[in-house]
């Protein structure tokens, strides 16, 4: 469970969360949707403890993510968390991408990495590219390599953001497969998207940012069908 109680981030003089509370439970699909600047990614960076925060607290499975007492390194096994950019080692194989950090923080054996690199990739349909570089694949294979690389580390967390959004049209559609696929098999994600019609079918809660603020946060049917908050209405209308 990720338990966010009265966050407060500020960068500077910014605050740009500005209180945030929400519970995710296990298994749970939150979808986060929000103008730009409106907090979303910055929210994601402090749930794993890249950025510190400067009130409240996250919890994740009993763990005070931002206590000086807290292992970051073993916390973020926990927590998977996939980028807009690919970020792809360019001098490696797709299989030693996905190897690399079971080898190197888990300490695993050549060969039991593999086994598990081998599994991921094949799950996210990349079985056959094993031993390509990554710059000789489509972005949404090396997006879907970036999913296999987080998922390799077993994580109980993953956490997606924009992930569709510096990708061609035609290969979004592969990468959302990927997320329903992954959602569909009880993982527990939060996802910043663009995609509407995603956040619609694929999220058990949808939560909208605006200006630092969760403004609102409901069911799809409900947040898509009857939004209540004016800046939600206006950002519907907008993305419609
Ligand atoms: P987008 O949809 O454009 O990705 P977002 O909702 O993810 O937007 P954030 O990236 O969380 O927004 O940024 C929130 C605010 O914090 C913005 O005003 C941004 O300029 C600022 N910000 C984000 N990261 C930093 C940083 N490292 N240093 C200073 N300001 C930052
Ligand atoms: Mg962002």
């Amino acid at each position: 469970m990720i338990e966010i109680e009265n966050v407060r981030k500020s960068f500077g003089s910014l605050e740009v969360l500005k209180g945030i509370d929400l519970t995710v439970d296990k298994g749970e699909v939150l979808t986060v949707i929000g103008g730009s600047g409106s907090g979303k990614s910055t929210l994601l960076t402090c749930i794993n403890g890249l950025e510190p925060i400067n009130g409240g607290r996250i919890v994740v499975d009993g763990i005070e993510v931002h206590a000086k007492s807290t292992n970051l390194n073993k916390l973020r096994q926990k927590i998977g968390i996939v980028f807009q950019q690919f970020n792809a080692f360019p001098h490696l194989t797709v299989l030693e991408n996905v190897t690399l950090a079971p080898r190197k923080v888990l300490g695993m054996s050549k060969a039991q990495a593999e086994e598990i690199a081998v599994r991921q990739l094949s799950h996210v349909g990349l079985g056959d590219k094993l031993g390509v570089y990554p710059t000789r694949m489509s972005g949404g294979q090396q997006q879907r390599m970036a999913i296999a690389r987080a998922l390799a580390m077993s994580p109980s967390y993953m956490l997606f953001d924009e992930v569709t959004s510096a990708l061609d049209p035609m290969l979004v559609g592969e990468v959302l497969d990927t997320l329903r696929m992954l959602a569909s098999e009880g993982m527990t994600m939060i996802c910043v998207t663009h995609e509407m019609k995603f956040a619609r079918e694929v999220s058990d809660r949808v939560a909208f940012f605006h200006k630092g603020v969760m403004a609102e946060i409901a069911p799809p049917a409900e947040l898509f069908g009857a939004p209540k908050d004016p800046e939600l209405q206006k950002f519907l209308a907008a993305t419609h």
